[in-house]
């Protein structure tokens, strides 16, 4: 015995069981409502957008506040199914499929559930992002976080890491030791390991192993969906980008919790659409547009508050680098040997190495993929969003900023909260930076 904590001496709760009552029945209600009418609003703005993929619909009301998605994985729970619900994008999705679960994203967008969290936890200083996912579960006000009966928290940022702790006063939670440190011979075989103990933790809780034949399966869904995810992207190339920036996101941030096999059936149908809108020069950004790529923290359905901020701006976001974007889906699972051993290596490759996560160093990752899309995308200028407390980001931009700069490449960072008391500040830099663009494209 090493002293290591094991799974069965966790003492639970810890964090808030303990203040049971806390919490008015009225706080709890208010959330809801005030959630619910956030994401309403986002919506209705989103789908009057002119110009806007007919295709599009689906996602909006999978990604409502009480959409369909809650509804069926509820039919699902009642029928014995499980559900997962993952704090980042390590997690390999296809697994949880082949273990017969179903997964949703647990992270929040909505901003009212922060104060909750702040309340309780009394740290004014620590990212939204992670208050407003733990102050949904404390006062129950996100019918899909709601659904997890167990989750999956890769080790990235330190307010991921204990969020996923806090968590487990509700919930089983499989924490996964990520290796952040890539350089080096055995990160890959810590992190396949990691991958492997998931595995157990799945067959555990749905009682089914997890066969060869049903992860290959997966794995051959997911390359599918993620070839067309790139098709809708190589289409934002060209000058007359047929979707904006909030409603890629928008897409992918769907396949996340929703059924891939019936999202990419959806997105084969948005893809047609948007072919036809590229050969009839149609565009969903004013002629004249700076092109902009879009990178930082998170944003998460429904705080949409930059990228809509930019696109109303006078900004067309033809591509980003974020966890909640483009990097999302780009990359396969690279199955080049069917051996159960090369097929596990590869999944666990696919969710790590790529993985341009500002949780990594030396993370060299992110300049190169940004600095391709720069290139492939015929991006003007970028905007670098950090939330507030995510101080990841807040270092990283530094260093983003001089490689930019090295390149003539115009950069804006902004800083941001989840409300909407920044959005004319923001709005204010944000104009003067579009402008800035478009002026120095003209000389
Ligand atoms: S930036 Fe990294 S740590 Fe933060 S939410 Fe995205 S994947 Fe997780
Ligand atoms: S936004 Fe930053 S601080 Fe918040 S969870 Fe993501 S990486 Fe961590």
């Amino acid at each position: 015995m090493n002293g290591a904590t094991k799974d069965t001496d966790r003492k639970r709760p810890r964090y808030i069981s303990d203040r049971k009552g806390f919490f008015s029945a009225e706080q709890a209600e208010r959330t809801r409502k005030r959630s619910r009418e956030m994401e309403k609003k986002v919506r209705t703005r989103l789908s009057s957008a002119k110009g806007r993929a007919k295709a599009l619909a689906y996602f909006d009301e999978l990604m409502r506040y009480d959409g369909v998605r809650a509804v069926e994985l509820k039919e699902f729970r009642e029928k014995g199914g499980k559900v997962v619900g993952t704090l980042c994008v390590m997690v390999p999705l296809e697994l949880i499929e082949a273990s017969g679960a179903k997964h949703i994203r647990l992270c929040s967008g909505y901003y009212e559930p922060v104060h909750p969290a702040n309340e309780l936890l009394g740290d004014a200083g620590l990212c939204p992002l992670v208050k407003s996912t733990l102050g949904s579960k404390m006062v129950s006000s996100d019918p899909l976080v709601d659904m997890a009966d167990m989750v999956a928290g890769p080790a990235t940022c330190d307010g991921k890491m204990k969020l996923a702790e806090m968590l487990e006063d509700w919930v089983p939670v499989v924490m996964m030791n990520l290796p952040r440190v890539k350089l080096g011979g055995t990160s890959s075989e810590l992190w396949l390991n990691e991958v492997l103990h998931l595995k157990r933790k799945l067959s555990e809780l749905t009682g089914r192993k997890v066969t060869k034949k049903a992860l290959v399966e997966r794995i051959r869904k997911w390359n599918e969906a993620s070839e067309l995810w790139n098709k809708v992207c190589d289409l934002r190339k060209g000058k007359d980008p047929p979707i904006s920036g909030q409603d890629a996101m928008l897409v992918v941030q769907a396949s996340q919790s929703d059924d891939i096999d019936r999202w990419v059936v959806k997105v084969r149908e948005l893809l047609k659409e948007l072919e036809e809108k590229v050969r009839s020069g149609g565009s969903v950004a004013e002629k004249g547009s700076a092109r902009i790529l879009l990178m930082g923290s998170p944003m998460i359905y429904p705080n949409f508050k930059i990228p809509s901020i930019v696109e109303e701006s006078g900004g067309s976001i033809v591509t980003d680098e974020l966890c909640t974007g483009f990097r999302l889906m780009a990359d396969p699972v690279l199955l080049d040997d069917l051996s159960e051993k090369e097929i596990y290596s590869a999944l666990a490759d696919r969710y790590y190495f790529p993985c341009s996560c500002p949780c990594f160093s030396p993370n060299d990752e992110r300049l190169t993929r940004l600095f391709n899309a720069i290139t492939t995308f015929g991006v003007d200028g970028v905007v670098f969003h950090s939330l507030r407390g995510c101080h990841l980001n807040n270092l990283e931009a530094t260093k983003i900023e001089l490689a930019l700069r090295e390149r003539g490449i115009p950069m804006v960072k902004l800083e941001s909260e989840y409300d909407e008391g920044d959005v004319e500040q923001v709005r204010t830099r944000v104009e003067a930076f579009v402008e800035m663009l478009k002026a120095r494209r003209k000389k």
